[in-house]
């Protein structure tokens, strides 16, 4: 295609309404039919990016292969799409001053006094425009963060009034908004909506395609009554219903013919509507599954799934592909202890340690790895889990009471995971982290390689600490097997029992790469081993 065409998807009324899955649906539609998509998302917020963010406050940090820590919806759009995304996929309020302000420090704006329009506005139109100036793509898609109407917006929602007009036809806006039902009038209100597209005409944008979420059906009228009101086609107000599943969210706009209604807005040639046969597939078979597997992940954010969004949509990949339905619990890892751990975790046939940073939770995350390595439950930590795994051996196998991670106990007398060489003159916390891809080297005869069918594998990092080498044969001697390490530097990166159901620890986050058309051998190695011993268990006790 010449020219890269662009979407934008803006939000309104309230936040929370799935702009990233909007997005994520759209480019999936397209790119079933073809075309080379990407997504990226502006995000209004002054941090430069996610990284030092409490999952509290927007969820997990996901991150991208270049090392990027960004926002959990570039999850929702490599899940969906199963392209990676880079570093220009995420830009921040900070990103865009940082790069202002740099440039105005060299002198770049010839004494020129520095305005929000045009100069910030020309960045984050700089920043819009750069993935598509690589003629890479046909479709750049861009979700921009918050809700029309907040002060901290308005500057990208004026970017995108300007794009507009420079791009012409080769640009639409979608907008979405939130059709409440009101039960004491049994009725779904649009004033909501209605006002929301006054707001963004305010500011200089006519919305071409309206996704209007609700979570009841909407009538012909309602959509009808929509469009006459907002200055749209009725065929471009699109219904958004609540769906068990957010993987179903491209079906639903595809039955819509939202796709069609981009192209035809865009003079794109229609042509068939594409099967997404895998896609559906993969539907069938989570719709298919009968039996569950019940899962257990512990960790100190359980008040807020999102904190570990990537892992719980990973093992709902790997369970719908090994025909069962994911039974996931949240256990909040300061509530476990060593007396009532048995009691807390017994009715799981797997459990899955979380990553995470700080004190507050650890020794849960210690007696739930104690109890799944005494009892022969599968488990699976994950980077932090990983590091807690190595301590609770050191502590009950290799007898050191004390072991430690220096990162939980500066002074411990065994710090069996310490602090990287090169972390240790960081004092910078912001994308300072060993982040992004790195090889890793897997043993022959383990189970880890049984998992990947491959020697090198390439994960993605988010950590300051390590596997200390110095014990490692000590630990190798006792049990606990070294099976994967980064050729180079000879990182530790897995670490497994071999004679256990399976007990494996990794010190990257395979949950990054894990997609619904290409699932994670890893989680799916796990899940097979977690339902497997629900099937032990299950002989075992008398009916
Ligand atoms: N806090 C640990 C470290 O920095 C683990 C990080 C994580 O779990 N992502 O090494």
């Amino acid at each position: 295609m010449n020219n890269t065409k662009y979407i934008f998807v803006t939000g309104g009324v309230i936040s929370s309404l799935g702009k990233g899955i909007i997005s994520a649906s759209i480019g999936k539609l397209l790119q079933a039919r073809g075309y080379d998509v990407t997504i990226q998302k502006f995000d209004p917020y002054i941090n430069i990016d996610p990284g030092t963010l409490n999952p509290y406050e927007h969820g997990e940090c996901y991150v991208t292969i270049d090392g990027h820590e960004a926002d959990l919806d570039l999850g929702h759009y490599e899940r969906f799409l199963n392209v990676p995304t880079t570093r220009a996929n995420n830009v921040t309020t900070g990103r865009i001053y940082q790069n202002v302000i740099n440039k105005e420090r060299k002198g770049d704006y010839l004494g020129k006094t520095v305005q929000v329009v045009p100069h910030i506005t020309d960045e984050i139109k700089r920043n819009i425009k750069f993935l598509g100036s690589k003629n890479k793509f046909d479709f750049v898609i861009t979700e921009i963060g918050g809700t029309v109407g907040d002060i901290e917006s308005l500057p990208f929602i004026e970017s995108v009034r300007q794009l507009r007009w420079e791009l012409g036809r080769n640009c639409i806006c979608v907008h979405l908004t939130y059709v409440p039902y009101i039960a004491a009038a049994k009725e779904m209100k649009t004033k909501p909506t209605q006002h929301s597209v006054k707001q963004l005409q305010e500011l200089g944008i006519q919305p071409d395609i309206l996704v209007l979420r609700t979570e009841r059906p909407l009538s012909e009228e309602v959509l009808r009554k929509v469009a006459l009101f907002c200055n749209v086609m009725e065929s471009a107000v699109v219904q958004s219903v609540d769906v068990p599943t957010i993987y179903e969210v491209p079906i639903r706009m595809q039955q819509q013919k939202m796709d069609e209604t981009i192209l035809r807005k865009m003079k794109l040639p229609i042509g068939e509507t594409p099967e997404l046969k895998p896609w559906k597939e993969f539907l069938f078979r989570m719709k298919d599954a009968k039996e569950s597997v019940k899962i257990a992940l512990i960790g100190k954010y359980v008040e807020l799934p999102d904190a570990y969004k990537s892992i719980n949509e990973s093992l709902f990949q790997a369970a719908t592909y090994n025909d069962r339905k994911l039974e996931l619990s949240f256990i909040h890892s300061e509530k476990v202890d060593e007396t009532n751990v048995s009691e807390l975790l017994s009715e799981f046939d797997g459990l899955v340690i979380a990553p995470g940073f700080g004190q507050r939770g650890t020794e849960g995350k210690i007696s739930a790895i104690k109890y799944a390595r005494i009892n022969n439950v599968p488990v699976f930590g994950i980077c932090f889990g990983m590091q807690c795994m190595v301590v609770e051996y050191a502590r009950h196998v290799l007898g050191y009471a004390d072991a430690n991670s220096t990162e939980i106990d500066e002074k411990t007398p065994y710090n069996v995971i310490d602090l990287m060489e090169d972390q240790k003159g960081v004092s910078n916390l912001g994308g300072t982290m060993r982040l992004g891809l790195y090889d890793c080297e897997l043993e022959k005869d383990s189970r880890v390689y049984k998992a990947y069918h491959k020697q090198v594998i390439q994960e993605r990092h988010r950590h300051r600490f390590e596997f200390n080498n110095k014990y490692r044969a000590e630990f190798e001697a006792a049990g606990l097997k070294c099976t994967g390490h980064n050729p180079e530097t000879d990182l530790v990166e897995v670490i497994e029992i071999p004679g256990h159901k399976w007990f494996i620890g990794v010190q990257f986050h395979p949950e990054y790469n894990s997609t619904v058309l290409n699932p994670h051998p890893l989680f799916i190695s796990f899940v097979k081993a977690v339902i497997e011993n629900k099937k032990n268990n299950n002989e075992k006790s008398p009916k």
